[in-house]
């Protein structure tokens, strides 16, 4: 259910007191999938802790900072062995969206940055201070809206593999 469905929803519950639950009008993707704890030295929580081996760290998802994230952006794909850098200009029309898998990949190549599970993306506009219009709460809502989408879209992807941190609930 997208925002704007749910606001409309809503609406005729508005004046009746407590607005009914989101988990009675839709099921969400946590409800369907759970942590395996098996794959997740036994808990069934997302958590973080040191890990200082090679074998280990090379396992963990690479990430960037601050600091290096713009030469992420720069470079793009990891370059081949022996090769230059492709650097980015602005004449390149590569769609974004497979720029954006072959920076992941380069990062979990090479990162020093590790982490075990991927942090969530910040909510759209969350450092916006003072109220939003109307028109970008809908914007802010409608990337929301695609943002969990791409999110069950990850899970549901790695639930597949083999060796998944997430299962079905029974
Ligand atoms: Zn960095």
């Amino acid at each position: 259910m997208t925002a704007v469905e749910k606001r409309e929803y809503y609406a005729q519950y508005k004046g009746k007191g407590r607005y009914v639950p989101p988990d009675t009008v839709e099921t969400r993707i946590r409800d369907e999938y759970e942590i395996d704890p098996k794959q997740n030295e036994g808990a069934k929580f997302q958590f973080h802790d040191v890990k200082r081996r090679k074998a280990d760290r090379q396992k963990m998802h690479g990430t960037d900072c601050e600091c290096c994230r713009d030469y992420y952006e720069a470079v793009g794909p990891l370059p081949k062995y022996n090769q230059g850098p492709k650097w980015r200009d602005s004449s390149d029309e590569e769609d974004d969206r497979t720029t954006d898998t072959a920076l992941r990949e380069h990062q979990n190549k090479v990162s020093r940055h590790r982490e075990t599970w991927k942090r969530n993306p910040t909510p759209p506009g969350y450092w916006e201070i003072g109220f939003p219009s109307t028109q970008k709460a809908e914007e802010q809502n409608a990337i929301a809206d695609e943002m969990n989408k791409e999110r069950a879209r990850q899970l549901k992807q790695e639930v597949e593999r083999k060796d998944s941190r997430w299962r079905k609930k029974k």
